[in-house]
């Protein structure tokens, strides 16, 4: 389902991404590990072009989602860009919801918008999703009266409200005080059992290890390593990262 190719980022002079090949397959869930720094939110944010890279592509079925920087001949039109990060769900360390709007309408927003939905039929859609992540009881309240970990559920309601492709992850848990962690994990779980595409990037090894189909660890801009969860946590090749895991685990 996606595809990058020689994905590189620099900021300036500062090199953030140093040539990343990474494919996703259907289905899988893949998580995103490595020091401060390395790159791993940079890389994410490239996916849907929050980010626009150097050089190299980015391909969502088969699609090129942007151009990179500088690049003439193979120019995407606004609404194109648009309609493929519409299929892209984002899913941010700060949740982002409308202080002014309940849980019900921060969710119908996109909806609404950008699927062109009907008012009752996208509260309708809305409920359901709020019920997925279990806040059927919520529905009505705002953000202000709901917990960090509530909050960052009716976000993941609303990236799933649009039916994506692809869920991406950004450190979801790592603004949360550690009692609200695990009612934010538990959602994401279900969503890896449920087979959605979902690319984590997350400081919590464990989880990555438990729901993770492949872990990838990144240093440097760079993936130094990939494997199982199995294989590269408990068993990594590279001396590299084994100094990160012996620091965490
Ligand atoms: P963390 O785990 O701390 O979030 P990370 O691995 O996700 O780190 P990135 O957030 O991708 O790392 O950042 C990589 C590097 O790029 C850092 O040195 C950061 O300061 C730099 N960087 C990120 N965004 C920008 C930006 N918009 N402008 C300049 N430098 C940036």
């Amino acid at each position: 389902l996606v595809r990058i190719a020689a994905l590189r980022k620099s900021f300036g002079t500062l090199e953030v991404l140093g040539g990343i090949d990474l494919e996703v397959a259907r289905g899988e869930c893949l998580s995103i590990i490595g020091p401060s720094g390395s790159g791993k939110t940079t890389l994410l944010r490239c996916v849907n072009y929050l980010e626009r890279p150097t050089s190299g592509e980015v391909r969502i079925d088969g699609k090129l989602i942007g151009r990179a920087e500088g690049e003439r001949g193979r120019y995407l039109s606004d609404r194109e860009m648009a309609a493929s990060r519409a299929e892209i769900g984002f899913v941010f360390q700060r949740f982002n919801l409308f202080p002014h709007l309940s849980a019900i309408d921060n969710v119908a927003l996109a909806p609404r918008r950008v699927r062109g939905l009907a008012l009752a039929e996208a509260r309708d859609l809305s409920a359901q999703m709020l019920r997925k992540v279990g806040l059927g009881h919520k529905l009505s309240e705002y953000p202000d009266r709901l917990s960090g970990g509530q909050q960052q559920r009716v976000a993941i309601a609303r990236v799933l409200a649009m039916q994506p492709k692809l869920i991406l992850f950004d450190e979801p848990t790592s603004a949360l005080d550690p009692e609200l962690v695990g009612e934010v994990l538990a959602v994401m779980r279900t969503l890896a059992e449920e087979g959605r595409t979902m690319m984590i990037v997350t400081h919590e090894v464990r989880f990555a290890g438990d729901v993770s189909d492949r872990v990838i660890f990144m240093d440097h801009g760079r993936i130094v390593e990939e494997g199982s969860p199995d294989t590269l946590l408990r068993r990594p090749s590279q001396e590299r990262t084994r100094t990160f895991l012996k620091k965490i685990l």
